[in-house]
């Protein structure tokens, strides 16, 4: 069982279910003491190969955004940004969509990502994007890369709905001396923002931090459970799409023997027992990129698609830097504004959304009777958000969340390396 003291080691912060697989402790403490493995769960984990020197480890827990996380409500101050009790400084909400077809048809949604990291290099703010995209080594995993070009963003384009782990290049992306921008999950995005306190190159070299809203990053298990089902294995795998090439656009697999299966997206999610969530995710204070420039979300009113359409985002512009970019990709035809809305648009197509951050002090506190570690959470509004809801759903949250930790449905096993298990062993 996780306690709730502060973690004294990466094992600690794995166990206590805080690990969202970022790759940042590996950046700082080296890959000769951190080396990533994929658990028999599925679950990209650090695993401590040699001791971390204690400025590392400090270090460590002062940006792990497993265990903090942090909201930028001094924008309203600083940049006279609205807060929003739900959904943070926001200084523009924007229904928006990639102005090149292609982009639009082969990203997520409307391909605003793409179409503004596009913009970034086009207009020379930056060198290259910090992101991820479908390995090409292995298509069912994803890779972290520095898009240089356009291609190289547009084949970045695309959810991937697995682990990632794009912080463990930070060191080499600031190492380059070069102007970057970084895309990533709201909690990659939480990662740089606190990493950016320890090494003054992330504010001078980062010219943009943009996040697309999360439900939640599912294990691999998700995807590799799906292929065995279909009777293959991982090394058939050509091509692993979970979305795009339309809106939401259908998962699509293809294998080495010419086979290919598609599912629609509704279909993928269906069932709530594969999601496979990791359990960082359903305690998650900020899955809506508060500390992003710009954050992009689906739009589908109701909370989910009723069909194929032609790709749209809504966007959060959260910065003065935000809205620079925004308004340059507009004027330089990269970005389409289809119109303004209104921030509580975000309430009817992201309802989930709100309903985990008003639930979520109560579920803080249910944990925290379990005696459970939580993350220490700076700004965000939690408990404002609490009082404005009903006692009595406050009271199923705590008590709700405290069983699932009594359960152990909030921790984890150790960190151990799936591919490493000898033959008899249980997974
Ligand atoms: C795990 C996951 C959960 C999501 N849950 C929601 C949700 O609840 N609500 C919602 O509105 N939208 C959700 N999305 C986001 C949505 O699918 C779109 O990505 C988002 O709307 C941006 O669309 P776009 O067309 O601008 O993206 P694109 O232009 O296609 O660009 C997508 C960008 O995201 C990056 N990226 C893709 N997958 C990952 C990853 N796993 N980790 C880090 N970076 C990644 C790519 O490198 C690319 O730069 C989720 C996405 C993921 C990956
Ligand atoms: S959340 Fe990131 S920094 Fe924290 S332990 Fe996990 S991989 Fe390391
Ligand atoms: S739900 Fe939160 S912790 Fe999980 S992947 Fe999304 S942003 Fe990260």
């Amino acid at each position: 069982m996780a306690c709730a003291s502060q973690p004294q080691t990466l094992s600690d912060i794995v166990e206590s279910g805080l690990c969202v697989g970022c790759g940042l402790c590996q950046a700082i403490a080296g890959p000769e003491a951190v080396q990533f493995v994929t658990t028999p769960e599925g679950r990209e984990r650090p695993l401590q190969q040699a001791e971390i020197v204690a400025e590392g480890w400090q270090a460590i827990t002062r940006t792990c955004p497993g265990t903090h996380v942090i909201g930028r409500d001094e924008l309203a101050e600083t940049e006279g940004a609205e807060i929003d009790p739900v959904w943070g400084p926001y200084r523009q909400v924007q229904l928006a969509h990639a102005s090149d077809k292609d982009i639009r048809y082969r990203a997520a949604s409307g391909g605003v990502l793409t179409a503004l990291a596009k913009q970034l290099l086009e207009s020379g703010q930056v060198k290259y994007i910090l992101q991820v995209r479908a390995s090409e080594e292995r298509p069912m995993r994803s890779e972290t890369v520095m898009s240089r070009t356009e291609g190289e963003v547009i084949q970045a384009a695309g959810s991937r709905y697995g682990p990632a782990t794009p912080l463990a290049a930070i060191r080499a992306a600031l190492d380059t001396g070069e102007p970057f921008a970084f895309i990533g999950k709201p909690c990659d995005v939480t990662a740089l923002r606190l990493y950016a306190r320890e090494d003054a190159r992330v504010d001078q070299q980062c010219k943009a931090m943009l996040a697309m809203v999360c439900g939640g990053a599912p294990e691999f298990r998700k995807s590799r459970d799906l292929v065995q089902e279909l009777g293959y294995s991982e090394d058939d795998v050509t091509l692993f799409r979970y979305r795009g090439y339309g809106n939401p656009g259908r998962a699509r697999i293809e294998f080495a023997d010419g086979h290919a299966e598609e599912r629609s997206y509704l279909e993928l999610w269906a069932d709530e027992g594969k999601w496979c969530i990791q359990p960082r995710c359903k305690i998650c204070p900020d899955a809506i990129g508060e500390s992003a420039d710009v954050a992009a979300a689906d739009y589908w009113p109701g909370g989910a698609p009723v069909g194929e359409d032609a790709g749209f985002n809504s966007i959060l512009i959260r910065s003065k830097a935000g809205e620079a970019l925004v308004a340059g990709a507009v004027e330089d035809g990269n970005l389409t504004i289809t119109r303004a809305l209104d921030i509580r648009d975000m309430d009817d197509t992201q309802p989930h959304q709100v309903r985990k951050k008003q639930a979520l002090w109560a579920r803080f506190a249910g944990m925290r009777a379990a005696g459970h570690r939580i993350p220490h959470v700076e700004g965000l509004r939690l408990e404002a958000l609490a009082r404005t809801q009903p006692l009595s759903d406050n009271l199923a949250a705590a008590r709700g969340s405290r069983q699932r930790s009594h359960a152990g449905r909030l921790s984890e096993p150790p960190a151990r390396d799936a591919d490493a298990l000898k033959p008899g062993e249980t997974q």
